[in-house]
């Protein structure tokens, strides 16, 4: 029996993740090692806590002793590192605990890898999950390269690159080996409602004013959860090793297209009159440094190893809304206590 790390299981796409590994592959000792921070929950996972090849470990990956303390353990034969301070707005407010479990905490797992996986490093894996922000802003032409020069721009961005770079020096220094891919921004369901779309949905329905950043003009890529967790399955088991895999929805909004088009979808099920949740929204000052455009070329993962998005983006959306509209315990529970801190310090009292 196999027993695979999960770091940052309890997030929002790591317990899709956790979820997927644990029903694809019962022969797999699924162990999921996750702080709890504000994002981090273990309601994600209720449909897979009891089964018996799960385990959940809390702890803190900034924790070097911990980590060797658990990799002696369980003595895992791979990893998909995913643990991380996620959000671009917090990265701004504090940018230390991004460096901390960004960077410090993602080289506390490389060195437990290494000192458990000694010289006999065969079939073992340490694979690492990073963003497409890490190659900065693009104008209105051209998309991500894996040969595309990094350039973050925000704390967040700069710690993720930073882990990257860190990830491939142990390859290269060490012989870890070692596999990255570098994804575009995810939707889907069990995602903190501080993310534009859960946040979004949530301000409808209880009509609270949408906050855009600036004229609402930047573009995303936008990619189903359960998609990129079926990419991250086939980098784990396929990809090469040393290589790094672009991951990418083909599907670029413009912030305010893709907010009128969810405003329309919210009437709908709401039942409410056509333009009424458009009406909350609100234009605020821009994100300091702001980038303007992120575009994925993913044709490597597709020709290397057969992956292609499967949710088309109109179903994943409508999917994604009924979620949030029939799990309002779960959007209620998150968004109390400190998540009413960090929204009013963000965006004021409103
Ligand atoms: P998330 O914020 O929802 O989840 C992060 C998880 O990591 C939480 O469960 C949290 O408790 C845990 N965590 C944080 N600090 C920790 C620590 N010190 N020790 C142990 N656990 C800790 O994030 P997400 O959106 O699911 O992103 C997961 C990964 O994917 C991140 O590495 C992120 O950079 C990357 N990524 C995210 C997106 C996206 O659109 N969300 C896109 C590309 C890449």
């Amino acid at each position: 029996m196999k027993t695979i790390l999960i770091t940052g299981g309890a997030g929002f796409i790591g317990s899709h993740v956790v979820r997927l590994f644990v029903k694809k592959y019962p022969d797999y000792r699924i162990v999921n090692l996750d702080k709890l921070t504000y994002a981090g929950n273990l309601a994600n996972l209720k449909d897979v806590e009891n089964c018996p090849n799960y385990i959940f470990e809390k702890a803190d990956i900034t924790d070097g002793g911990r980590m060797l303390e658990l990799f002696s353990a369980y003595r895992f034969d791979g990893v998909i590192h995913l643990a991380a301070e996620s959000h671009v707005d917090r990265s701004i407010l504090n940018p230390m605990e991004f460096i901390l479990t960004n960077i410090v905490g993602t080289v506390n797992l490389l060195n437990a890898a290494r000192a458990t996986w000694g010289e006999d490093m065969q079939g073992k894996r340490f694979y690492h999950i990073s963003t497409d922000e890490v190659y900065g802003s693009l104008d209105d032409e051209g998309k991500f390269l894996e040969t595309t020069p990094y350039d973050p721009r925000s704390p967040y961005s700069a710690s993720k690159a930073s882990s990257d770079h860190l990830v491939r020096a142990y390859f290269h220094t060490y012989h870890l080996p070692a596999v990255l891919s570098n994804c575009s921004n995810n939707y889907g369901p069990y995602q903190f409602p501080e993310k534009l779309i859960p946040l979004f949905i949530h301000n409808i329905r209880n009509n609270k004013p949408l906050p855009v950043y600036g004229k609402g003009e930047n573009v995303r890529d936008w990619l189903y959860v359960v998609d990129h967790a079926k990419a991250i399955d086939l980098i784990f088991h396929k990809g090469r090793e040393g290589e790094t895999y672009n991951i990418g929805g083909n599907n670029e909004w413009q912030n305010i297209q893709l907010i009128r088009k969810l405003c329309e979808i919210m009437d709908r099920k709401l039942g409410r009159e056509a333009g009424e949740s458009e009406k909350l929204i609100t234009f605020v000052k821009d994100r300091a440094g702001h980038d303007l455009r992120y575009a994925i070329d993913a044709t490597k993962i597709k020709n290397e190893l057969g992956w292609e998005p499967a949710i088309r983006f109109t179903e994943g959306f409508e999917t994604t809304v009924d979620w949030y509209l029939s799990n309002e315990e779960w959007l209620n529970n998150v968004t109390s206590g400190d998540y009413q801190k960090y929204y009013e310090e963000q965006y004021g009292k409103r």
